[in-house]
């Protein structure tokens, strides 16, 4: 039995397929028969050739034209000339050649002028990819073509493999890296799927079509198992299964403390399909659309109509009930490969979030469009992440200012009086909350980076991960302080972070006046369940208590003893 951190509840048993998507390393050495190099870099690159016109001829309408115009740019001669040029004149193996002369062919795409044409850069870095996994005889899995019951295994998953992912045939995944709040951790429990992480040296204990048995909930994991295990973990299936059927007499409209004070338990979601989960699971609303995952999913910039048409599905869908959409919030862990972000050495410090969204107006302007085009069918909210001082939040809200008035200019509906919030995710914020508060309509806290900025812990560190922790002591007054700046200016706070869904710290944010509570859609009836059996008073209670104590770990301590007196079923 092998052991790692569970990090999306729940039971998955099926096949597993190991992940080798990651960069492929390719050794640098001279040859003495150019010829015979060439020819084995044409059986490598030809079988690409071939595989990608057998894909187009299973695909239709736009997605065999963007495969058409991949397999132009495979077909053209002067994609290859670089890499044979060093084979034959430099006398290079093809596996360096082929690294080498794809890179240079992808440098002169990135440097055009017309974006479509710069964007290619990412499908030639693609293709360089697939020719080098055939040079050195390694399979690459496509992600959206996997088959069911499969168990995904990798040494890390970035939130790029996770958006191409098919999730309905995923039963599981197992990582070596990543923490709690990375992003395949979440999206993982968005979509109900066992997930465990910290197994190291992963490759050596798993094999492609090993027979796996996991258990989200404890780590645990069992590789070609006995029959007696696969029955018991069949059967705690079914326990789990049958809990879940008792929360459903949970669905409702509106969450309601014993002593009738009322807060509002809302959705994340990170693609438009994702507001039928929250749907299923009665959110009062999206409490937070993270954005990125539309550009995450693309392999060009998203077009203003293409993000009007994801973010009016969602407002529609939820049909008037309020859905927060978030603006772009890429850079940290989340990286678009075309929009050639540079490597940075602290990248959660760095180029990210509203910094390039201020930083590049047409591309903030584009996607503001399209927020307050949808804005006419629904009750859309704008949410503005990472933001760290007042100047940030006004250029923000000149330039939503400057795209509503070319809208009103055009005669383009949208509602007037959409409200504008920030997510609170940075000390910095958190201080100013009172100020920022007076010129904004609302309030989200990101936990999940809040906690790394204040305590100086990045999130998805595994050997740092026992320091990454919601109870520490300064979390909670920040907590405190941007809750109490809200409320003062009059406005509503909430909070997206993953602390929000958390059974042992809702009591304690219920208690500090936390107004909303946006999770996961899948921990909504569990949270509405905690709140209805909670009194406000008791929490409020605590929440002083809480506030008294120095160390996080009195905090965690005292919050298990109340969850034990108030809550354990
Ligand atoms: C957060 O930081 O808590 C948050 C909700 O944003 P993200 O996890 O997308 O950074
Ligand atoms: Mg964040």
């Amino acid at each position: 039995m092998l052991k790692g951190k569970g990090v999306s509840n729940g039971i998955g048993i099926g096949n597993a397929i190991i992940l080798e998507n990651d960069k492929i390393e390719v050794t640098q050495f001279k040859i003495e028969n150019p010829k015979k190099e060439v020819e084995f870099f044409y059986t490598a690159f030809n079988k690409v050739i071939e595989e990608t016109k057998e894909l187009i001829n299973k695909l239709t309408g736009t997605e065999q034209e963007i495969m058409q115009a991949y397999l132009t740019i495979l077909e053209d001669p002067t994609l290859i000339s670089e890499t044979l040029s060093m084979i034959e004149n430099e006398q290079y193996n093809a596996g360096y050649a082929t690294e080498i002369g794809f890179n240079k062919i992808a440098q002169v795409f990135k440097s055009m002028e017309d974006s479509y044409m710069a964007a290619r850069a990412a499908d030639i870095e693609d293709m360089k990819n697939r020719v080098l996994a055939k040079i050195v005889g390694k399979e690459l899995v496509d992600l959206g073509k996997i088959q069911p019951n499969t168990i995904i295994i990798a040494k890390e998953l970035t939130t790029s493999d996770t958006a191409k992912l098919n999730f309905k045939n995923v039963s599981g995944i197992i990582t070596e890296l990543g923490g709690k709040t990375s992003h395949v951790s979440i999206m993982a429990r968005t979509h109900e799927i066992p997930a465990i992480l910290g197994i190291d040296n992963i490759k050596e204990k798993f094999k492609n079509n090993d027979y796996i048995a996991m258990n989200g909930n404890t780590g645990e994991i069992y590789v070609n198992p006995t029959e007696e295990v696969v029955n018991n973990f069949k059967e705690l299936m079914i326990k789990m299964n049958n809990e879940k059927l008792d929360l459903e007499k949970y669905k409702s409209d509106k969450t309601v403390t014993t002593d009738n004070y009322k807060v509002e338990l809302v959705a994340n979601i990170g693609v438009p399909e994702d507001s039928n989960i929250a749907i299923e699971n009665t959110a009062e609303g999206i409490g937070l659309f993270r954005s990125e995952f539309l550009y995450m999913d693309s392999e060009t910039l998203p077009t203003e109509e293409e993000q009007f048409v994801a973010y009016k599905k969602v407002a529609e869908n939820m049909n008037g009930k309020p859905v927060i959409i978030r603006t772009l919030d890429v850079g940290g862990d989340k990286d678009i490969k075309y929009l050639n972000l540079e490597k940075e050495d602290n990248p959660f410090l760095g180029y990210r979030a509203i910094r390039i969204s201020l930083d590049n107006q047409e591309l903030f302007k584009t996607q503001l469009r399209a927020l307050l085009r949808a804005s006419h069918f629904g009750k859309v909210y704008i949410m503005l992440p990472m933001i760290s001082s007042i100047e940030e939040l006004r250029q923000a809200k000149e330039i939503i200012e400057k795209v509503k008035e070319e809208l009103e200019y055009k005669n383009i509906e949208f509602d007037k009086d959409l409200k504008v919030g920030i997510m609170i995710e940075i000390p910095s914020a958190a201080l100013m909350a009172k100020a920022l508060a007076e010129e904004c309509d609302f309030f989200s806290i990101g936990t999940n980076d809040l906690i790394q900025y204040t305590t100086a812990v990045e999130r998805g560190n595994s050997k740092i991960e026992k320091l990454y922790t919601k109870y520490h002591p300064a979390v909670i007054k920040l907590i405190k302080m941007a809750i109490d700046g809200a409320h003062s200016a009059g406005k509503w706070c909430g909070m997206c972070g993953e602390a929000a869904g958390d059974s042992l710290y809702i009591p304690l944010i219920l208690g500090l006046g936390l107004d909303e509570f946006s999770m996961n859609p899948s921990k909504i009836l569990r949270a509405r369940k905690i709140i209805s059996n909670l009194s406000y008073k008791d929490c409020k209670t605590l929440a002083n208590k809480v506030l008294e104590l120095n160390t996080a770990i009195e905090v965690e301590d005292l919050l298990i003893k109340f969850n034990k007196a108030k809550i354990a079923d």
